[in-house]
């Protein structure tokens, strides 16, 4: 079940060798891009790829989405612009679009290691796969649909949204393989159940990649019951390529491997940017070793997880990052202690009577800062959730306060996916009622 065993499998010496050759050539490449990110290679005392091996890594300069901004949006291309192939990007925060550029040569990068990650999943020639990723700039339609072609499996182009349609789809044509957003596959595995549909009774999948946010392991469980399929992970990001930096084995399905043959990853301390230990949690760094329009030396992604090298029961020796545990920027803290939503998700998801759907109101009136978890029933109503608030202070380390609304009382946007963190300054409250 692998689609490239020899990268996959490869000996951790013979692909560090690798590796720090890619890298050399790396800065080459971006030496002679004359970019910021060369003017800081030279203000590093780096004037070639020569000059530097993968030890050195912590002490070469990082890049962050704000260089990505400031050259919008050619400037970090690295090539001639008629080598570029196709654009993607993210409409990003504050509607400042972030903007990549690809080669064909990085097209070919990125459709073999999404096939990776699919023949990871147990796909192959002859498999379906339903992709209701969002086909467009999103690098994740399209890069999922590439990954297919390339692996020989079939495409079921159908993007996001109409969810009856969907519906018709997987009923008819029956696929193994379901690749979208966690959040999505919640909605598309309840809309299934509406219309007959189960594990058992009419549905056929066998695994689902599921990525683009956040997602916990209660969050799993739900899913894989719902839909009676493997669920795994994966992970990337426009920035670095796409879907297919990292996925999850079918075999062990406890950490995604990184495809760090073309991606090499670091674990830094969010603050301070220093190398952190194995088994730390850390913010994710990337530099692309391989990519030719769009490279990026030591890109500082602000996904915070750890990484973890061991043998696995799939044979790869690519190394393994966590689950994203959280996002810097999204951290709060709360009368001086640092909190993930994530962590508060995981406390709430462990609750049966409860929905994914959650929203967390940091209540900045008065003096101090307290964060209320608004929470909702799966169904009309139920029994009252069991001592969350204590379960809460036990993992979190800080008094948290729990409102239970009844099923569809916590607000949605329009794909349907809770707004997770809101602030609640002065005059009206967040949600209707709430005193
Ligand atoms: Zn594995």
């Amino acid at each position: 079940m692998m689609f490239q065993p020899d990268a996959e499998a490869m000996p951790v010496e013979q692909r560090a060798k690798l590796q720090e050759e890619r890298l050399r050539g790396l800065v080459d490449r971006l030496l002679a891009a004359a970019g910021v990110q060369a003017e800081r290679l030279r203000a590093a005392g780096v004037t070639s790829g020569a000059d530097v091996g993968l030890a050195d890594l912590p002490r070469l300069p990082v890049t962050e989405k704000n260089d990505l901004w400031a050259a919008y949006p050619f400037g970090t291309l690295g090539v001639p612009r008629s080598e570029v192939v196709v654009f993607h990007g993210s409409s990003g925060t504050g509607g400042r679009p972030t903007l990549v550029g690809y080669t064909r040569h990085d097209l070919q990068v990125w459709a073999q290691v999404c096939a990776r990650a699919l023949a990871g999943a147990g796909a192959g020639p002859g498999s379906i796969m339903h992709n209701a990723y969002g086909y467009g700039l999103f690098t994740g339609g399209l890069g999922f649909h590439q990954g297919a072609v390339e692996l020989g499996a079939a495409v079921v182009p159908v993007s996001g949204g109409m969810t009856p349609r969907q519906i018709t789809l997987i009923r008819d044509l029956q696929p193994d393989i379901l690749a979208c957003t966690p959040s999505y596959a919640i909605r598309l595995g309840e809309a299934l159940a509406d219309a007959g549909l189960r594990p058992g009774a009419g549905l056929t999948l066998r695994a689902g990649l599921f990525g683009a946010e956040p997602w916990t392991a209660a969050l799993r469980a739900r899913i894989e019951e719902l839909l009676g399929l493997r669920a795994l992970d994966i992970y990337g990001l426009s920035e670095v390529i796409g879907p297919g930096v990292a996925a999850e084995c079918f075999e062990a399905a406890d950490g995604l491997h990184v495809n760090e043959d073309h991606f090499l990853v670091e674990a830094v301390d969010p603050v301070t940017a220093s190398p952190l230990p194995e088994g730390t949690p850390g913010e994710l760094v990337f530099s692309t070793l391989t990519r030719e329009a769009g490279a990026v030396l030591r890109y500082r992604t602000g996904d915070i997880s750890a990484l973890r090298r061991e043998p696995c029961a799939c044979g790869r020796t690519l190394v393994k990052m966590s689950k994203i545990t959280g996002r810097r920027d999204d951290m709060l803290v709360i009368r001086g202690v640092n909190i993930y939503p994530s962590e508060v998700e995981r406390v709430l998801l462990g609750d049966g009577a409860l929905s994914p759907d959650y929203l967390l109101v940091v209540d900045e009136r008065g003096d101090g800062r307290e964060l209320l978890a608004l929470c909702e029933y799966r169904t009309v109503s139920g029994p009252a959730p069991a001592d969350l608030e204590a379960r809460l202070r036990e993992v979190l380390g800080v008094r948290v306060g729990v409102r239970v609304l009844p099923a569809g009382g916590v607000p949605r946007t329009e794909v349907g996916k809770a707004v997770r963190v809101v602030r609640w300054t002065e005059g009206e409250p967040p949600v209707p009622g709430l005193v």
